[in-house]
């Protein structure tokens, strides 16, 4: 039976730096991953260019029952330390907007810094490799995998969350959770496409593949970034990251005017264009065709001398606080992360460790930490894969 110090599930890219940090303290360490290709996720990320941190990350960047929890990791590892990683490895990068950074050429220089880690720290990577069975041992852990039985001091579990399932995502981290009866907060997809009732869905399909910036804002909570049209409903960096925040059943208060006080701008188009239309009017602000819908859709009509003040009042809300009840969410097969997962008192902040079960770690997306768009999910993946590397 092969024998190791420890087992890290998951060949992601929580577990990839979890292994290489545990390696470089000296520790044998087997890395399991149950399909053929390591770090899809990665692979996949930023549009191929992976948005691997954010030069703003902080603890505010991050949705937990526990907003503490993911402090200790964040501080001991932060943007700054995975930018030196980077750098020490040549990848060249740019910022692209708010903090985020890309790399210049692609993804897959991510991965392949993080292989290269893995290779010089020692660590072993087995693929196609599932793990049917984890069972306490006075002595750690053993493993029944598809190839056979391994006994560890230490089993890390990194297989991430349930976005994109055909992808490799599965349920395996809350499945041992539950086994070792840990508590799992109810989890959804989150950072997602919205879907529309059918009259909006019918009423803004021409307006696919339409890019507009918005404030998308749920009670307190707003983002200011651009809005996409989709063929389903609404998608883009200011959608997926409201989406966070979404229920079902609650509306969403799209602001079509983050920067501009379009009441005042309507008084004075009134004056210089009395006989325009007011979708002609519209169309200075934004595309003509997509004036037109939305002024359909808000049921908008006139020439501007036919508004009076109240009615001018009335348009410049339609536009600032347009109120959109979802139908939905494109679920996990386009989501880029769970929301919700393995509750954090369940586990130490500082080490990963479950409190429950001496020797079994937890890292990465299974946790009940969510972080915002733009490159934090990264950063909560290396921070917590160092946390749990440097005492595994
Ligand atoms: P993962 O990276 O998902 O790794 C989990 C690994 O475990 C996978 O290799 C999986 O195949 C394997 N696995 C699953 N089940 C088992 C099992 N039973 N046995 C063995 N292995 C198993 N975040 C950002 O910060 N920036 C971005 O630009 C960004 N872009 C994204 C784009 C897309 C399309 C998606 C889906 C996500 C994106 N994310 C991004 C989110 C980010 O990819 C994840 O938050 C991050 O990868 C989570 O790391 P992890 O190690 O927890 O899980």
């Amino acid at each position: 039976m092969q024998q190791v110090d420890v087992v890290v599930i998951g060949a992601g890219a929580s577990g990839l730096m979890c292994a290489a940090i545990a390696g470089y303290r000296g520790r044998s360490v087997l890395v399991l991953e149950h399909t053929k290709k390591i770090g899809r996720k990665i692979l996949m990320s930023g549009g191929g260019r992976c948005n691997f941190t954010n030069i703003h990350n902080s603890p505010a960047n991050f949705i937990s029952a526990n907003p503490h929890f993911c402090k200790s990791a964040l501080s001991r590892y932060s943007a700054q330390d995975f930018i030196e990683l980077v750098e020490r490895h040549g990848i060249e990068f740019h910022e692209k907007t708010l903090g985020q950074l890309f790399c210049n050429e692609s993804s897959k220089e991510i991965l392949d810094m993080l292989l290269t880690e893995c290779d010089w720290a020692g660590v072993e990577l087995k693929t196609e490799t599932s793990v049917n069975a984890i069972k306490a041992t006075d002595a750690g852990y053993q493993l029944s995998t598809g190839h056979g039985e391994l006994e560890a001091e230490s089993v890390v579990i990194a297989t991430g969350g349930l976005s994109i399932p055909n992808g490799g995502a599965t349920s395996f981290a809350y499945d041992i959770a539950q086994q070792f009866d840990l508590n799992i907060l109810s989890r959804s997809a989150a950072l997602v496409p919205f879907t529309l009732q059918p009259k909006e869905k019918d009423a803004l399909k021409e307006l696919s593949g339409v890019s507009h910036k918005v404030r998308a804002s749920i009670g307190n909570t707003s983002f200011v970034e651009s809005m996409l049209f989709t063929h389903r409903g609404l998608s883009g960096p200011a959608i997926l990251q409201i989406s966070s925040y979404w229920q079902p059943g609650a509306e969403v208060e799209i602001d079509l005017f983050p920067d501009m006080d379009l009441l005042a701008w309507l008084k004075e188009q009134r004056e210089a264009r009395p006989k325009a239309e007011i979708s002609s009017v519209m169309a200075q602000q934004m595309s003509k065709r997509m004036a037109q819908i939305l002024c359909q859709l808000f049921g908008l009509s006139g020439t501007m001398a036919d508004q009076s003040n109240k009615a001018l009042e009335n348009i410049s809300g339609a536009f600032h606080h347009w109120k959109v009840k979802p139908s939905g969410t494109e679920g996990y097969r386009t989501a880029e992360v769970t929301l919700g997962g393995i509750d954090t008192n369940e586990i130490d902040q500082k080490t990963m460790a479950a409190k429950k079960a001496l020797g079994l770690y937890f890292i990465g997306e299974c946790l009940d930490v969510t972080g915002h768009l733009g490159g934090h999910n990264f950063q909560w993946a290396w921070a917590s894969g160092v946390a749990a590397g440097q005492v595994v």
